[in-house]
């Protein structure tokens, strides 16, 4: 492991990228000082304070929990410079402008602590030129550190080293962005704009420049760009909208400046309509107006031939859609290739130039080609990087399509392919690495020691899948182990997260399996989400048939998986990822500890269907209030419950892990993980850990007190005002009071002792009763068909 730790950090710069930078060290537990200039009016630390201010109104949240805030220490550079000398880590994050970097060097320097590491989120400006800012002493600690906004949730960091960066401390902070952080590191070249932001810049000037060759609009730009090409539904214009044009014109004028041999160089220049746009004030998002103005309800486009805007909603024409649709990219790249429709040129033109574009300047870039598609992904949010999804087509046959239309003088620059190309290769990436141009070699993944908590790293197209070897299998899910873990097996679900009898009746049997030749069980699901809920479909169908009884025979049986997990004399643990809800929450409460991506949003979401959790969830929480009881001074249950109750009724969801925690949805023993590719080896770790302890289930007292008919009235009363004030409608308020009752036990004397089985007959009870109305029945047959919750 790392010697290096990071007991204080300072963060300088309180603006967009520097505030959500602090945030999310202190998400991770980490003091942090945020500096700023000092304010000329009140407090000096004026800056920094609204900033603070502003990051508990940020969307999305910066903040995993917002009682993280309270890590964050205000400061400014008149009076709290000597307390850099605190911290280990200092991240600079001020305004893009070379003078003003360097000026603050000067200052900050003579503070640093021995041994801090000292990085810059410069975007784009030279890292070996801004060392020459630290005295020569320090610059071996010092290199860039290029964080993606917004910093919480984007994956990738790049990391940038000058000639005098001591390689260890680069691993050190590697590590430390990997494990602590959550991120995904890639190493790049110290050159303009760096790795994503130059390929990726690169790929929206290519769409400009196609969109406006062929006459398109930008909305329909924006149909060919998105989800269709595997790229976020932001697509290009409404990205930059999101971006800020302004910044987009500042980036873009950076590469005029900063790449005059660029063979692309011509088409660095911000569009005439995009500078009429920056001069009237419509930047996007942050100005409501930019290329997209909303109007009312209605998303309008800017048209470049009115210079208005227009509706928006233009798709991508049927043909190109049929195209898209074909399984083999060879194929498919073909026939867009050979079309004259519009959206098909264009499409295989956006493509061919950012391969082409890619290929020139890998070698000058980036170390290897997994280091570039990687970026892609990580940075801009691209299913599949740009060498990938050109190996998958066909590296020869792209290759040979890309220079005859160099030669044809169709490309945007007429720059040759590198030789290597077309040595014969099938590609850059295989088994035994990624092609490195500026070496003329295949590189191997890092061997790094945080990326053997990867077991399962994101891989690019090529390389070998771990092993593993599959010990029983159903229609629903695989039980499985990994290489080197033979002890704890895996059981991972084939149903997309959804709770089908076969995942059910699958995690019985793997805890039997486990309990016969294992040491504890592992639930993990190597794609997100751990799990959405039932088979909401399944029951519609039961419904549809009138087949109450089997609908409640489903429920116990899913009530037994439940209590299976608790009482198996292994331990369970669940290993989470995106969503757990519904049914997966349930089965996370009954685990012997969950261990949690911090990007996981865990709710019993139950009662937005007309539902309430039935699955042992409300007999869970019961149960947990009653062993709080004895610790309050009247031996009460309900105040243990409150807050569980309007969580699950008004079905709450955990922004974070860290957020479900505070729901009360996972424990302060459930183990939060910042890098969702370490949830496996960390669950693993953590069953192995429990065994070893000598792992027993808790046994529920047989007598568990619950806060019965005296609670669902204290709840009642909250509801009826709810009602009255027109929050909720009498369904809601109906299926509210069946949480209420669920969770108190039903209707008994409050100090009434009942057994775990009591509570889960109640649950049960009032769940197959919901079911019978017609309101349910709308609610889970609606949210089937929009994805979305029906109000009725
Ligand atoms: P910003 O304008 O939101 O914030 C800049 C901060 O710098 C402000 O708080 C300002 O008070 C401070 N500042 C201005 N002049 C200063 C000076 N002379 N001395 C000290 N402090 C000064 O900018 P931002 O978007 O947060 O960008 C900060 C850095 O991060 C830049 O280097 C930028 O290129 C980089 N970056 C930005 C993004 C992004 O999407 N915004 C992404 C990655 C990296």
């Amino acid at each position: 492991m790392s010697k290096f730790h990071v007991r204080r950090a300072a963060v300088l710069g309180a603006g967009v990228m520097g505030a959500q930078i602090a945030a999310h060290l202190a998400n991770a537990d980490i003091p942090v000082i945020l500096f700023d200039l000092p304010a000329r009016e009140g407090d000096k630390s004026g800056i920094v304070l609204r900033a603070l201010e502003g990051l508990k109104k940020l969307e999305p949240a910066p903040l995993a929990a917002n009682e993280r805030l309270d890590r964050i220490e205000a400061a400014n550079y008149d009076e709290h410079l000597a307390r850099m000398g605190e911290c280990d880590l200092v991240i600079e994050a001020i305004a893009e402008r070379m003078d003003w970097k360097l000026d603050l060097f000067a200052r900050v320097a003579p503070h640093l602590k021995p041994g801090a590491i000292f990085a810059t989120n410069t975007s784009g400006l030279s890292i070996a030129r801004l060392a020459e800012g630290l005295p020569q002493a320090q610059r071996d600690r010092f290199c860039g550190i290029h964080f993606f906004n917004p910093p919480r949730y984007m994956a990738l960091v790049e990391l940038i080293p000058t000639a005098a960066t001591q390689p260890e401390m680069l691993d050190d902070l590697e590590t430390f962005l990997t494990t602590a952080l959550g991120k995904s590191v890639v190493r790049a070249l110290d050159t303009p704009n760096f790795v994503a932001n130059r390929i990726g810049v690169f790929s929206i000037l290519a769409v400009m420049h196609h969109t406006a060759r062929l006459g398109l609009a930008f909305d329909e730009a924006d149909a060919l760009t998105g989800p269709l090409i595997g790229r976020p539904r932001s697509a290009t214009y409404r990205t930059a909208d999101v971006v800020g044009l302004d910044t987009m014109a500042h980036v873009i004028n950076t590469m005029r400046d900063a790449l005059a041999d660029d063979p692309w160089h011509a088409h660095f220049t911000v569009p005439a309509w995009l500078e009429a746009l920056i001069a009237r004030g419509a930047l996007g998002q942050k100005t409501r107006a930019g290329i997209y103005r909303k109007d009312g309800k209605a998303i309008k486009v800017l048209s470049l031939e009115t210079s208005d805007y227009i509706d928006s909603g233009r798709e991508a024409a049927p043909e190109v859609l049929e195209i898209l649709k074909l399984k083999n990219p060879a194929e498919r790249f073909a026939r867009l290739r050979a079309s004259e429709h519009p959206h098909a040129q264009f499409l295989w033109s956006i493509f061919r130039d950012v391969f082409h574009y890619c290929a020139v300047h890998l070698g000058a870039v980036a170390d290897n080609a997994r280091d570039v598609d990687l970026a892609m992904r990580w940075g801009f949010g691209w299913q599949a990087g740009p060498f990938e999804t050109w190996q998958a087509a066909g590296w020869q046959g792209i290759g040979a399509a890309i220079a005859e239309d160099i030669a044809a003088g169709r490309t945007m620059a007429a720059a040759p392919l590198p030789g290597w190309v077309g040595d014969g290769r099938s590609g850059v990436h295989g088994p035994q690495g990624s092609w490195s141009a500026r070496e003329a070699t295949d590189k191997p993944r890092s061997t790094l020691p945080c990326y053997r908590r990867q077991l399962f790293p994101d891989r690019v197209l090529g390389e070998l899948e771990p092993a593993s070897a599959t010990l029983w299998e159903n229609d629903g899910v695989r039980l499985w182990v990994a290489e080197g873990h033979g002890d704890v097996p895996v059981l991972s679900m084939k149903t997309r997260g959804v709770l089908t009898q076969d995942v059910v009746e699958g995690i019985i049997e793997a805890v039997a399996r486990a309990e016969r030749d294992h040491r504890g069980l592992v639930i993990w699901n190597p794609q997100p989400p751990f799990a959405y809920g039932a088979d909401l479909k399944g029951v519609l169908k039961l419904i549809a048939a009138g087949d109450f009884a089997a609908l409640e025979r489903f429920v116990a049986r899913f009530q037994h998986m439940t209590q299976t997990v608790k009482y198996a004399q292994v331990p369970v643990v669940v290993g989470l990822n995106g969503m757990a809800l519904g049914g997966g929450c349930e089965i996370t409460l009954h685990s012997a500890r969950a261990v949690a991506a911090l990007e996981t949003y865990v709710g019993l979401v139950e009662a937005g269907v007309g539902l309430i959790p039935a699955g042992g969830g409300c007999k869970e929480l019961a149960l947990r209030a009653a062993r709080l009881a004895p610790h309050s001074a009247n031996n009460e249950v309900f105040p243990f419950l409150q807050n569980v109750f309007s969580t699950v009724a008004m079905a709450s969801v955990g922004k974070s892990a860290l957020h479900a925690r505070e729901l009360g949805l996972l424990r302060d023993s459930d183990v939060v993980v910042f890098h969702p590719g370490e949830v496996l080896h960390v669950a693993l770790g953590q069953a192995g850990a429990l065994a070893e302890s000598g792992w027993r289930p808790r046994q529920a007292p047989r007598g568990i007190a619950v806060a019965g008919r005296a609670g669902i009235a204290n709840c009642e009363m909250m509801l009826v005002n709810m009602r009255e004030g027109g929050q909720i409608s009498e369904h809601d308020h109906r299926v509210a009071r069946a949480v209420a009752t669920a969770l108190c036990g039903g209707d008994i004397d409050a100090g009434s002792l009942v057994s775990e089985q009591w509570l889960l007959d109640v649950e049960r009870a009032l769940f197959v009763e919901l079911l019978k109305q017609e309101k349910t029945q709308a609610r889970i047959e609606h949210t089937m068909r929009t994805g979305k919750p029906l109000r009725n």
